[in-house]
């Protein structure tokens, strides 16, 4: 099996060890490992022929090495440090190897070695309009065809996972179509009857439905974490208030976490809206009470996404003039913005990509046409396998019922055992 690996969506860390894992785990179970750069962006792009070259997806021969288990592996194609400096095109690099114009990229043991620790997503990630499209994902089929590529594993968020569904769905009507008009030859087409993928879920916001943390969150947890353990000395020693805005789009799990780690004086979450008529006067009377049993600061975590009951968004600097007008604090807003999603991944964020990365291909290699597109997820501690249709499916439903202001529907899709 040739199992490729992409990132896609907005980045989160961990997705590198991911990818690692995802790579490795290929190797060690006899498949041949790809990484597709840029998201779908790269996998239309494909690989652009080299001049004087027939085969588009010719790369240097594989060392082929044993590895410490004795398992064959494809160990070194010394695309490490390409990857993660693409733009340079290595005219300059001395090891001869260039990726200009080859967006998948057949890779060994060796080059995703180091990868478990960094940030971000070093074979990069993208939103790609055309993958929308029909004739974006027939492009995207045929230079997977090229490859010989025929397992998949995406990281992303539920619109990814939903792309790469989509793609699978469509596949055999995809290689027809290419062979009737000759893009591909009938061997070809025979060799590329099914494609079977999988999904790891990347997304600080952690709002995928049916797994309880996706690869990202809670190292964007930790960043929140260190960030208002900064702001409390600072609030502390001039009494200030602080009101800080944090990630999570439609998902409140960011906001409520941190207001947890950081004893913050009042949450604002999307999924747990405040009446629209009293939601001041219910948080300055906590804060009141707070700064009279001797609180020398005060911290307000506002969601993204918060809203009141009547959808209208609960806005920081909103929340900062209502702090300064009703109870005279020296109030100042914080957005942390991206700080949370950069840096280098947690540990948890190294472990849990790592254990899902092994599981995706163990997946793969179980998968038939007949077995849904499965999810990688964690619940109860446990490694899981999620129809990722479904998975997809609730994750939207909580979004709309939000939109309709339908509260306690969006905690109990969220959280079925969720109590007062
Ligand atoms: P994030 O949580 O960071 O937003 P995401 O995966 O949900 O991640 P999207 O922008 O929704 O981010 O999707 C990423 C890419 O997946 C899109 O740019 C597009 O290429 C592809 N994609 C999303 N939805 C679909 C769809 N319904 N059909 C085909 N492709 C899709």
């Amino acid at each position: 099996m040739r199992v490729a690996v992409l990132t896609s969506g907005g980045d989160s860390a961990g997705m590198n060890a991911a990818v690692r894992a995802v790579v490795k785990q290929a190797i060690v179970r006899g498949c041949e490992a790809y990484v597709v750069r840029e998201g779908y962006e790269g996998l239309i792009r494909g690989n652009i022929e080299a001049e004087g070259s027939s085969d588009s997806g010719a790369q240097t021969p594989p060392q082929v090495t044993r590895d410490s288990q004795g398992v064959e592996a494809n160990l070194r194609f010394g695309y490490g440090p390409l990857l993660r400096d693409w733009e340079g095109d290595s005219t300059d690099d001395p090891t001869g190897k260039n990726l200009k114009g080859r967006y998948i990229v057949k890779v060994g043991w060796d080059d995703v070695r180091g990868w478990m620790g960094e940030g971000g997503t070093i074979i990069g990630t993208a939103r790609c309009a055309g993958f929308r499209t029909i004739e974006g994902r027939m492009t995207a089929a045929h230079n997977l065809i090229k490859e010989g590529i025929n397992a998949l594993v995406v990281c992303g968020g539920d619109g990814s996972l939903t792309g790469a569904d989509k793609l699978r769905g469509e596949w055999p009507e995809l290689v027809a179509k290419l062979h009737q008009n000759g893009t591909i030859t009938e061997e070809q087409a025979n060799a590329s009857k099914h494609l079977v993928i999988v999904g790891l879920v990347g997304s600080i916001d952690n709002d995928m439905a049916m797994t309880d943390l996706t690869i990202g969150a809670p190292t964007a947890l930790h960043r929140i974490c260190e960030s208002m353990d900064n702001i409390s000395t600072t609030a502390s020693s001039h009494s200030r208030a602080f009101v800080i805005e944090v990630m999570g789009r439609y998902c409140g799990w960011l906001a409520l976490m941190a207001g947890v780690c950081g004893g913050a004086d009042f949450v604002f979450i999307p999924e747990c809206p405040p009446e629209a008529e009293s939601w001041e006067d219910q948080m300055c009377e906590v804060i009141k009470r707070h700064r009279e049993v001797g609180k020398r600061k005060t911290m307000v975590i506002v969601a993204e996404g918060a809203l009141d009951k009547n959808l209208k968004p609960i806005k920081p600097d909103y929340v900062k003039d209502i702090l300064r007008n009703r109870l005279q604090l020296d109030t100042r807003v914080t957005t942390l913005g991206h700080t949370q999603r950069g840096g280098r991944p947690c540990a948890y964020d190294r472990i849990l990509p790592t254990l899902q990365g092994v599981e995706a291909v163990n997946a793969l290699l179980e998968s038939t046409p007949e077995t849904p597109s499965y999810m990688i997820g964690i619940n109860e501690n446990k490694i899981s396998r999620i129809p990722l249709v479904e998975a997809v499916k609730q994750t939207q439903a909580i979004a709309q019922a939000i939109n309709d202001k339908d509260f306690e529907s969006a905690v109990k899709l969220r959280d079925p055992d969720f109590k007062e």
